[in-house]
């Protein structure tokens, strides 16, 4: 080869370094007018860090009593690998309603962080005292349900529901709050919301297990106050207190799962049905045990 050819391929090779060079810089180069690409990364919960496609338990708050002792609860946060909503769901606000921290341990461990869009976040027992001494009320005896939004200058009731509004409640797009029936009477599967809210009432259908009772709940109540605050929020009844009920919870689980596959963050397989809507409630008395069922319109 002469000289002069191989400064042709010489500067063949450059021109050819150079338009890579130059296509490289360009891909990295966001155009006027296209969108910003969205951010997703580790969600900072304050007691910890979730990074993307994992989970983690951890203990959420300790709250102090009178007498030196610690309100222990634990927050578990699953992070899903691309952007989406963040669902919440919160148990055993009444200690003794053990059926609702049984639906949300299983909805969290049903869930793969791998193939998750957006957050989902578990509170599985809000009265951690209550859930271990089978108490329905807080320490001071105090219906933490009552309680809602709270204030850090009140009773520790009204201290661990300010936290758990203010730390965790504020920063969910849904909500779905777990109970059961109380002192001893059994829930019909029930989901009750505030029909006058969309996102509320789209919940409440697509969860799909139960029927729907309307109303806004007391003052005072997660729900009826999350509502307030912006949240899409429902509460899930079933069954009775102090006792696990495998259909109930299953049931429960499958609601959860609906839920997620309708906000588009979790594909489920099972098939969703529409809940049927009832308008007011009452009680009635079957053999041992009193029956919570509703009105149909
Ligand atoms: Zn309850």
């Amino acid at each position: 080869m002469s000289d002069a050819g191989s400064g042709h391929t010489l500067v063949r090779r450059l021109s050819r370094w150079l338009v890579r060079v130059i296509a490289l810089a360009l891909a990295f180069v966001v155009l006027p007018g296209s969108a910003e690409p969205t951010k997703w990364g580790p969600i900072d919960l304050k007691s910890a860090t979730v990074a993307p496609g994992t989970k983690l338990k951890f203990k959420f708050f300790a709250q102090q009593f009178f007498e030196s002792r610690f309100l222990d609860t634990p927050l578990w946060a699953a992070r899903g690998v691309k952007p989406g909503p963040t669902l919440c769901v919160i148990s055993g606000i009444h200690g003794d309603e053990i059926n609702s921290v049984e639906i949300a341990r299983r909805s969290f461990q049903a869930v793969m962080p791998t193939r998750l869009a957006g957050t989902l976040i578990v509170v599985p027992e809000v009265n951690s005292l209550g859930f271990r001494n089978m108490n329905r009320y807080m320490i001071d005896r105090r219906d933490l349900n009552r309680a809602f939004p709270g204030t850090m200058r009140g009773s520790v009731t009204s201290q661990a529901a300010r936290a758990l509004f203010e730390r965790v409640v504020r920063r969910c797009d849904y909500l779905i709050d777990l109970h059961t029936g109380s002192n001893f009477r059994s829930n019909v599967a029930q989901i009750r919301v505030d029909s006058s809210n969309p996102k509320s009432l789209a919940l409440a259908e697509n969860f799909g297990v139960g029927v729907i009772i309307e109303g806004r709940g007391p003052a005072g109540s997660l729900r009826r106050e999350a509502v307030k605050a912006g949240v899409a929020a429902i509460i899930y009844e079933a069954g009775p207190p102090y006792t696990f009920v495998r259909e109930e919870i299953e049931a429960g689980t499958r609601g959860i799962l609906n839920v997620l596959d309708y906000l588009g963050m979790y594909a489920s397989n099972q098939a969703r049905t529409r809940s049927k809507k009832l308008k007011g409630s009452s009680w009635i008395l079957s053999g041992y045990a009193l029956f919570h069922i509703g009105t149909f319109e």
